[in-house]
């Protein structure tokens, strides 16, 4: 650090306001030059995007027009590829948002990922899910949504004590689907269970769970230690305490660690009340999103270059690191390759990351 240790803790304090501000809000002055660090980088992957810039991809009345514009904002963020995620819904509102997503015929949609409805009806780990439509897994009904989304769905989010999990997350491992663990109270031992069957990532790790849960053993342990599971996090300092993010980081490695932004149409868009899938949620000035009344977070307000940063300042590991985290890790995890080079900008002292060009 070149910077004296007053400067240090003020520019600190400013990164730590700045952290969770909300995109759009005015830029803080440019540092002079000589600070700046310029990079490059593979494009980003995110792998959980629910909606971003006022478009919810969750709606059936969203145009493809409106799709263009959200990636058009998603790529000025760095993301050149993403699989939109369709969360907890009847089959044939599915079947609507993903024909949406189908007819963009965008080379960013990587393909779908379906969050939901296999997962824990129970208060907590459901989140902000709809209650009625989670369900039991089944292959009947998971065939049915592959077909209305043309075979593009790559990942499933599941909760593995859901009867019928384990049997469809044989059956998705078997097509070549990726099987994630996500807003579930399962056991240790059934979480040990799903990762035999073919479970390979955590969704969100240490959110869409219940506030309390056993000291230990508990799955987020369980999912911690096991290293045939990769973990997506997300960063944007309300969904996980600084400590718990480099702790993670630590227990799975850099390289078992994607970033995830599980932005929502109220990303990239001022203060107020917005839509997830029907149900309003309101963006605070703080840039948290919940639904008003309700404990639970309802996805982000994040963008993948902010989730970069933060990573390196709460996890203190390098830039390079972070930003694997948010292109390769994903990519590799997918099975595809990086889409594009992003021309960064980075400032060690603020912890700001600006995204210059993308080629
Ligand atoms: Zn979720």
């Amino acid at each position: 650090m070149r910077t004296s240790r007053r400067k240090f803790l003020a520019v600190t304090a400013a990164a730590a306001a700045s952290a969770v501000a909300p995109i759009g809000a005015s830029p803080r002055p440019s540092p002079a030059p000589a600070d700046i660090r310029r990079l490059t980088s593979p494009g980003f992957l995110d792998l959980q995007v629910n909606g971003f810039a006022g478009v919810d991809f969750n709606d059936p009345a969203t145009t493809v027009d409106d799709l263009q514009r959200a990636l058009g904002v998603l790529r000025a963020h760095g993301v050149t590829r993403l699989l939109p995620t369709l969360i907890t819904s009847s089959a044939e509102r599915f079947g609507q948002c993903a024909s949406i997503l189908l007819q963009a015929k965008a080379d960013a949609i990587a393909g779908i990922h379906m969050e939901g409805p296999y997962i824990s009806p129970e208060d907590g780990p459901r989140g902000a899910h709809p209650r009625e439509h989670c369900a039991p897994a089944s292959i009947d009904d998971f065939k049915r949504r592959q077909d209305s989304a043309a075979g593009r769905i790559r990942l499933v989010t599941l909760a593995p004590e859901v009867p019928g999990a384990l049997p469809l997350t044989e059956y998705l491992r078997a097509n070549g689907v990726r099987v994630a663990i996500g807003h579930t109270g399962a056991t240790a031992e059934v979480i040990r269970d799903a990762v035999k069957a073919g479970a390979t990532l955590s969704t969100h790790l240490g959110n869409g769970c219940a506030n309390i849960i056993p000291r230990h053993p508990n799955f987020i342990w369980e999912q911690l230690a096991a290293d045939e599971l990769m973990a997506s996090l997300i960063v944007d300092g309300h969904h996980l305490p600084p400590s718990t993010v480099k702790a993670m980081v630590r227990a799975k490695t850099p390289r078992r660690t994607i970033l995830v932004t599980d932005a929502i149409a109220a990303a990239g868009q001022p203060p107020g009340d917005y839509q997830l899938a029907g149900v309003r949620v309101r963006l605070d000035e703080t840039g948290r999103v919940a639904v008003p009344g309700a404990p639970n977070l309802a996805g982000s307000a994040l963008a993948m270059d902010r989730a970069v940063a933060n990573t390196v300042r709460f996890a203190g590991v390098p830039l390079e690191d972070a930003l694997a985290m948010a292109s390769t890790n994903p990519s590799t995890y997918l099975g595809i390759q990086p889409s594009g080079t992003l021309h960064l900008e980075w400032d060690a002292d603020t912890f700001t990351l600006r995204v210059a060009a993308v080629a």
